[in-house]
């Protein structure tokens, strides 16, 4: 069986680095090995630094205009490309095609959202603040600025924070996850081709010991997160000890509520998608059902037909529904969380270790395979209700009213997404009113903000106070300057020695 190096990408070219440490990549549909990504050392963290720092001065002073054209070249060559990237996420993360194809896609919107950096760095300016006076206020790219980003989305995240961060003027160094660092590369080739100075954009592969050098590093100006809770933490509180601007996006418990006077089928499919679309490993996946009032057993029972009869297939296979679980550690963990829900006394009514793995496709009997696992009757002491699993397993927590949904949901540590399912326009409002949640979907399970409104949950779920893309994103890769002007015959003589007002 053949394997694929994957290397770095620095200045412009692929790099093998110097560390001589690598560690496989698997296609989690066989259980194969593909690919061997090797790991950074500080020395490549370095290089990647190096050159980032040296390709800064000329792209931060080459015009807005051009650098959105750079932008405009590299949005027609993904368009062009989009399958083959969708291709490459499925052989390594797993998530079926047609939804790798989404993820490309919702990553594309923010290449379009960054073509437009021209208008998004207008600056404001008043024409005589004081008699003879003007004041403007700029946005200038922070330098080398650095992303680092989590499996799961290994296209969508990274354009969460490249496009915004280099159309702004800044260099970029990527470290992807090394599960799925394939897509990174490709990324980095159209940018090459859409003609981007070398330099502007780096890849570092790796995994601790690689963002550490990155945290630490002095050159990098700011760091962009996504990934588990705890490695937030820790990004946010050492990358501010060493003075950077950082934004880390963490984990996710995200509850969807049915109300009974919503529509029942629609709110099981909406459950069933958002709960096992890409086996659950989405960070705005739908991990708890609340179900409100007398509808719970109706509910629970189409949730189990659903649940049961999902086509569990290689994700290469169109009609499959959902693919294999990202590795062998996480189908582990996983089956531990499960046996964990069995101990403490919730209802499995739906056992996804038991899947026929015959069914998934040729070749694929070595998988990491798993179907659907529902769970009735959770409490909130539950670990499978308190904690991340970040696999295909809905739990539903049986509630009387609409406000103790609302009260179980704002006493979770995690605040990412959330849904409700009504058709009461007031219901709806007060939800939106009083939840603790960042992004807040009405009839909507999955309510990812589109490229232009930016994305960030509260709580737990992000440490920092700027969010994703979208006008935060510009803000969070730009700093402000405020300058004020006149000129001499509008002085009056002599030394002023009091607070200057306007005049
Ligand atoms: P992860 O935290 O294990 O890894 C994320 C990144 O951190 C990877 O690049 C990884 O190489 C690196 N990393 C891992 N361990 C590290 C350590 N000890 N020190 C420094 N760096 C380390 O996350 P994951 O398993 O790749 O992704 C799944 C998690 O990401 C879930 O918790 C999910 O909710 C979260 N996520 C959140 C969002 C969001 O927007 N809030 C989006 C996607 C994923």
């Amino acid at each position: 069986m053949t394997t694929t190096a994957i290397h770095h990408f620095i200045n412009g070219q692929i790099n093998e680095g110097s560390s001589g440490l690598s560690q496989h990549v698997f296609n989690p549909a066989t259980g194969n090995v593909s690919g061997n990504v090797v790991l950074a050392s500080e020395r490549d963290v370095d290089t990647a630094v190096q050159a980032a720092k040296a390709a800064f001065p000329a792209w931060a002073d080459t015009p807005p205009i051009r650098r959105a054209r750079v932008m405009f070249k590299f949005l027609e060559l993904l368009n062009a490309n989009k399958d083959a990237l969708a291709e490459a996420i499925t052989k390594e993360h797993g998530k079926v095609f047609t939804d790798a194809q989404g993820e490309v896609a919702r990553g594309i919107d923010i290449v379009e959202f960054a073509c437009g950096i021209p208008q998004l760095l207008k600056g404001d300016y008043t024409e005589q603040v004081s008699t003879g006076i003007d004041n403007w206020t700029l946005r200038q790219p922070l330098g080398v600025v650095a992303g680092i980003t989590p499996f799961n989305f290994p296209v969508m995240v990274p354009m969460w924070m490249f496009p915004v961060a280099i159309a702004a003027g800044n260099t970029f160094i990527l470290k992807p996850s090394p599960i799925d660092p394939s897509a990174s590369l490709m990324m980095a080739e159209l940018l090459k081709q859409a003609g981007l100075p070398a330099g502007v954009f780096n890849v570092v592969q790796g995994d601790k010991g690689s963002v550490e050098a990155l945290i630490d590093h002095p050159d990098i100006k700011a760091l962009s997160f996504v990934g588990s809770t705890p490695i937030a933490n820790l990004i946010y509180e050492r990358g501010a000890k060493h003075g950077k601007r950082v934004q880390a996006l963490g984990g996710a418990k995200n509850h969807m509520v049915v109300m009974p006077d919503a529509n029942l089928e629609k709110a099981v499919d909406a459950l069933i998608g958002a709960a096992y679309g890409s086996a659950g490993e989405r960070c705005m996946a739908i991990s708890v059902a609340v179900l409100v009032g007398d509808i719970a057993d109706g509910v629970v029972a189409k949730l189990a037909e659903r649940a049961s009869d999902l086509k569990v297939k290689d994700g290469m296979q169109l009609d499959a529904e959902m693919g294999p679980i990202v590795t062998r550690q996480a189908h582990e963990r996983i089956t531990g969380y499960i046996n964990k829900g069995v101990e403490e006394g919730a209802q499995l009514v739906v056992d996804g270790r038991e899947l026929d793995a015959t069914q998934t496709g040729d070749g694929c009997a070595e998988g990491f395979w798993m179907g659907g696992t529902l769970f009735d009757h959770v409490t909130p002491e539950m670990t499978i209700y308190k904690e991340e699993i970040f696999g295909p397993v809905l739990v539903c927590v049986r509630v009387p009213d609409v406000a103790t949904a609302i009260q179980l949901i704002n006493d979770h540590e995690f605040g990412n997404g959330v849904s409700c399912f009504t058709e009461s326009g007031s219901v709806a409002r007060e939800f939106g009113r009083r939840i603790q949640v960042g992004m807040v979907g009405i009839n909507v399970p999955i309510p990812v903000p589109m490229a232009w409104h930016g994305f960030g949950g509260w709580k737990r779920s992000l440490f920092g106070d700027t969010h994703a893309y979208g006008e935060e994103g510009v803000r969070f890769y730009t700093k402000q300057k405020s300058i004020m002007q006149r000129w001499s015959d509008s002085i009056d003589a002599g030394a002023e020695f009091v607070m200057p007002t306007a005049k």
